[in-house]
């Protein structure tokens, strides 16, 4: 185990890091789930995807979106339209806080009078338009021009919180969000944070059923302990064999391989009996299903490792 595994809370030194960052990506990569705004990197939809979600469903969001690049498929067309048919549209999508209309058109009249047409590219000259705060700023920035910060939301946090221990304050979220993304990566990087956190590691997590790529690494799988700054207490799932596969993880990353009645006792105190080595076996197989583990029965004796 590393010198600053997350037992003692904080992010594992570089060399791990490295395989938590690729491993995440990988992961995102492979399977996420497919809205229109990820398929582009043009600013306009991107900015609009991000205004319209900001009180709204991602999945109610999709139809909505499509119809209002349908109407104004560029921020000039945007600008040229008079504002209250804009308003209207708001409106009849429930989109909610109409204000948000208002100020997306004034954002599309400042690019074509102030930008001549062209979008800023950093945070911070994001926020320079309309109605257009850090968060968002930084979601254009991103998605768009690669060129973002790594985002905290609440969903990050949780993650955060609970895969390395970060304490709940503001200033350590950030902190453990800047050195865990890679560098120059924020596009493809906020993109599969999130989605971590919207699919695998949500209020209820989904750890194995979701393959969280972080199961190898993550406090809260080792220690059963699934609360989070949003989740004051245990969410209510079976989470204890959960911990016993985390336990098994833990351990077989500590030691190349281990043979059950050494692993046994590392899973459990109390190992042997009821909870012995048929027990066991069972939770590997299952950790083996999962692709996570292989097990080789070698001269006589029963050895796992992880895959
Ligand atoms: S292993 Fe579970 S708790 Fe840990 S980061 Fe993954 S989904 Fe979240």
């Amino acid at each position: 185990m590393s010198d600053s595994g997350p037992d003692e809370g904080g992010l594992p030194a570089d060399d791990t890091l490295e395989a938590i960052q690729e491993t995440l990506i990988e992961w995102y990569e492979a399977d996420h789930r497919e809205y229109p705004w990820r398929q582009t990197d043009d600013p306009y939809p991107i900015l609009v995807s991000e205004v319209m979600s900001q009180q709204t469903q991602l999945d109610r969001v999709v139809e909505a979106w499509a119809d209002f690049l349908e109407e104004w498929p560029t921020a000039e067309a945007l600008a040229a339209a008079p504002r209250g048919e804009v308003v209207a549209f708001w409106s009849d999508h429930t989109l909610g806080y109409n204000n948000r209309a208002k100020y997306l058109h004034e954002a599309a009249t400042q690019i074509v009078e102030d930008y001549d047409g062209t979008f800023p590219e950093t945070p911070a000259a994001l926020q320079e338009l309309m109605g257009v705060g850090p968060y968002t700023a930084n979601a254009v920035a991103s998605f768009a021009f690669n060129n973002g910060d790594a985002v905290v939301d609440t969903n990050v946090k949780r993650v955060l919180y609970r895969a390395f221990d970060i304490p709940d304050d503001d200033a350590a979220f950030e902190t453990a969000a800047a050195d865990l993304m890679p560098a120059g990566r924020s596009r493809v990087w906020n993109n599969a944070i999130m989605e971590l956190g919207g699919v695998a590691c949500g209020k209820t997590p989904n750890c194995d059923t979701a393959g969280c790529p972080w199961r190898e690494w993550c406090h809260a799988y080792e220690s059963g302990d699934f609360t989070a700054p949003d989740v004051p207490t245990q969410p209510s799932f079976e989470g204890s064999r959960r911990q016993m596969r985390g336990r098994v993880i833990r351990a077989l990353g500590e030691y190349d391989e281990l043979t059950l009645d050494k692993l046994g006792p590392r899973v459990r105190v109390d190992y042997g009996g009821e909870t012995g080595e048929e027990w066991l076996r069972g939770l590997l197989a299952d950790l083996s299903d999962d692709g996570l583990v292989k097990i080789e029965d070698t001269n006589e004796q029963t050895v796992a490792r992880l895959r």
